[in-house]
This record gives C-alpha cells, structure tokens and sequence, in this order.
C-alpha cells in the first residue's frame, strides 16, 4: 500500500468544498495507505488548541476516524498552523513531526519540510517566523484571552497580505541556493515539500548527483495527493463523489 503526502489544504469555512474533498480523502482514499503525511497548512488559522473554530471539528474527528482505522497520520506545522499542540494530537490520533524530518521512503532517504523555511529571498517573512516561532513569544500568545488571541492574528494577517501584494513572484519562491545546502546538510537526493503553491517535480543536481524536489500542490482549485509506492510515485487529483 502507498504513502500518501499532502499539504496546503488551507481548511477554512468560506471553502466548504475542500473540507468536502479532505473528507472523501480521508474516508476513501487514505484508508488504502501506509501512512498518510499533511506536510503543513492544513488549516487556514489555528490560534491554540484550545480554540477551535466549530468549522474544524468535523475535520478534526475525521482524522481520528482514520486514526483508529490504524493509518499512522503525521502532521508537520505549516506557517498557518504551527500552533498545534498535544491536545490536537490527542483530538486527531495523528503525531505531530518536526520541520524537517527524515524519513525512508522505501529506501529512498527523503527530506520532509513545509517549505517556508527555502523561501530565504523574503527577508521579512523569515523575520517574522523567527518571531511567532520562538516559544516564549507562543507562550506569551497562547495564554491570551481567545479574543485577544483573535485581534493578533487578525493584525498580522492584515499586515502580512499587504506585504505579499508587493512582493514580487520570486521572492515568494524557494531560493535555489538554499535548497542546494539543504540537500548537502542532510546528505539527501529527495525532497517532498509544499508551501510554495508552485506544484512540481523539479530534477536537479544536488551533492553532484541526481536529486528530486518534489513540490506538492495545493487545493484551492482541487484537492491533490502525491501517491508514494515502492515502483514510484505520481500526483492524483481527489474527485469528490
Ligand atoms: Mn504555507
């Protein structure tokens, strides 16, 4: 059975029909998997686990539906969701994992990221991650009152939109060098990553060798799965019933 990867569903209540996907995703498609990985970005916000908007509950305990089916489900933070904590994984039965981590895909070592952290061009960006990503500053936040917790965000993703507006296409994108040392520090030839919305399998030359970076696509205009087997892999797109 495969291993299925995917990213960037963005869950939000105003796309109904990806939290429809996600949900025949999980209810037919994974339950024929190894092992299912959400390599960030699975929801839009998530502001502490103690404040769950209502609009992720079904998604939440359709999850833990797939996690007592017995498919290890492993989730890694993504730069919407990195606030994910122990009850969350106690709520879904999935295992949070480290941005990067290292698995074997079938005697392949292969790099897992979100992929934010390539994206080294946008200086402010990697400023502001250096920032929400500090444990005294989440400490701080989440020990706010859920209102509060709301106007921050609400102000940070104001500021950030207006940022993205102009910033130019490239530097929304992965650096190349930053990728190369990547591949050398970890001594890998794969990597499967998301973040960028920029979906493909990019061939090139790492450690003077063949490598693999493989991006995986959002959903925003349909939902994708990078299918992992041991005779290789391939994208297919989930066609809601
Ligand atoms: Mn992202």
């Amino acid at each position: 059975m495969p291993i299925l990867f995917i990213s960037d569903l963005h869950l939000s209540a105003e796309r109904p029909d990806i939290t429809q996907a996600f949900h025949h995703f999980l209810q037919k498609i994974a339950p024929q998997s190894e092992a299912l990985y959400i390599l960030g970005d699975l929801f839009e916000v998530w502001l502490g686990d103690d404040l769950i908007s209502p609009e992720y509950h079904q998604s939440i305990s359709e999850l833990k539906k797939l996690a007592d089916r017995n498919i290890p489900i492993y989730i890694m933070r993504g730069n919407r969701d990195f606030l994910f904590g122990q009850q969350f994984e106690t709520l879904t039965g999935a295992k949070l994992i480290d941005d990067p981590t290292i698995i074997d895909l079938y005697g392949t070592t292969t790099l897992l990221m979100h992929g934010d952290t390539l994206c080294t061009d946008d200086i402010k960006y990697q400023e502001f991650r250096a920032m929400v990503r500090n444990p005294a500053f989440q400490a701080d936040f989440l020990s706010k009152p859920p209102a509060e917790r709301v106007a921050i965000a609400k102000q940070l993703r104001d500021t950030s939109k207006s940022e993205t507006n102009s910033k130019s296409e490239e530097i929304m994108d992965v650096n190349l060098d930053t990728v190369l040392d990547v591949f050398s520090k970890h001594k890998i030839q794969n990597l499967i990553h998301g973040h960028t919305h920029r979906p493909a399998i990019h061939d090139i030359k790492a450690n003077n060798l063949p490598a693999k970076r493989i991006v995986l696509s959002d959903w925003h205009d349909r939902g994708s799965v990078l299918v992992y087997s041991e005779s290789g892999f391939q994208e297919e797109t989930i066609n809601p019933a």
